[in-house]
């Protein structure tokens, strides 16, 4: 390393300070067990240079009948999980035709926003689990309360297993990665109980920071509950408006149909944006940026980005990649109800440009895990 180098690292390691001390209240990093998750070479700046060996082409294959990980073992399927996921599909599409209403069409459009874009996009993902900004008690509570009712798991769950898969990513032990197939990543892995995250205190080694706040812990144990309480505040709305049928028409279509897509743009991060798409950074593991992924999930769809720099509030890089999350969280911030927003780091790394033009090849090497 030169001595321009190491001047550049010193200042970039002093931006990274000043960046961690504005969330004095928050940890800066987690007791990860180590031995259970291996680090990634390509996460250790000095032999970046020499493990990166282009970006990782992950080949779509659907996987209906290729082997499945090893964590797809039979003590690890979660009953619980295949039945939920497996009769709201049954019942939303049984249902959707014969109760159509533009009313009940409105709520799951609506609805979708609240629950995908306030709540699992700006709650769990960019405040929870990267504490992208600092957001009022209210806001924060809010956005968890948006994001039960996506019926994506209680807040702490969520946080842990994103934060494994930023750390792990397309790497064996990750909970979701289409190295496996496209359907495993999709939809499948949701079945089985990762053995990283069986149980209460490896979820809280990796989610230390919201583990032990009492309104997370209370959305971790009733957020079914919640989601039950918004089908039927769907069902007595629709009545109370237009009877029988109409109450129908919004619980199936405000509750359930709605539910099967915000679970399928979720999903469709874990699976697409590791396979198609374009890249605008190096990064160890094979995210993507697309372009109709991101439109349907806020702008999450802008994958690539995000992975080279997981703290960043704002996905959208380019002046076409609109990231409608992060408009909101600036809106947000205008009247004072978020702040701190943490802005785009200054040296990530291009796609095509040698790692030894940037002190700070990747802005997660720095930082023990996806913060
Ligand atoms: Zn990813
Ligand atoms: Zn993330």
């Amino acid at each position: 390393m030169t001595s321009s180098d190491s001047t550049i690292t010193e200042s970039i390691e002093k931006i990274e300070k000043k960046r961690n001390l504005s969330s004095p209240e928050l940890p800066n990093s987690f007791d990860l067990p180590s031995a259970a998750i291996p680090q990634n070479p390509l996460l250790d700046s000095s032999r970046a240079e020499n493990a990166y060996k282009g970006p990782l082409e992950i080949p779509f294959k659907w996987g209906f009948f290729s082997k499945l990980p090893a964590n797809a073992r039979a003590e690890n399927f979660s009953l619980e999980a295949f039945s939920v996921i497996s009769l709201v599909h049954i019942l939303a599409f049984s249902y959707a035709i014969p109760t159509f209403s533009w009313s009940g069409l409105a709520w799951m459009i609506a609805l979708s926003f609240v629950a995908g874009c306030f709540g699992v996009t700006a709650g769990y993902h960019r405040l929870l689990t990267h504490r992208s900004f600092k957001a009022h008690p209210a806001v924060r509570n809010f956005f968890t309360f948006c994001a039960a009712i996506s019926l994506e798991s209680g807040p702490i769950r969520w946080v842990a297993t994103h934060r494994l898969h930023h750390s792990q990513s397309d790497q064996p032990n990750d909970p979701h990665s289409p190295t496996v197939n496209f359907l495993w990543a999709h939809v499948l892995w949701n079945f089985f109980t990762h053995p990283d995250l069986k149980t209460p205190e490896q979820l809280r080694r990796l989610a230390l920071d919201i583990a032990d706040d009492p309104v997370m812990q209370w959305f971790e144990q009733n957020f079914f509950g919640v989601y039950l309480g918004s089908l039927a505040a769907l069902y007595v709305g629709g009545y109370a408006t237009g009877g029988p049928t109409l109450a129908l028409s919004w619980l199936v279509w405000g509750g359930l149909v709605r539910t099967v897509w915000t679970w399928h743009i979720t999903w469709l991060v874990n699976s697409a944006t590791h396979v198609w798409g374009y890249r605008n950074y190096r990064t160890p593991e094979g995210s993507r940026n697309l372009w109709w992924v991101a439109l349907v999930t806020f702008g999450e769809g802008w994958h690539n980005n995000h992975h080279a720099d997981q703290r960043a509030a704002r996905n959208g890089h380019r002046w076409f990649e609109f990231d409608i999350t992060y408009a909101l969280i600036k809106l947000l911030s205008t009247v004072g109800l978020v702040w701190d927003i943490a802005p785009v780091s200054k040296s990530l790394v291009p796609e095509g440009q040698p790692v030894g033009q940037h002190a700070n090849p990747y802005r997660a090497s720095k930082e023990p895990i996806a913060i």
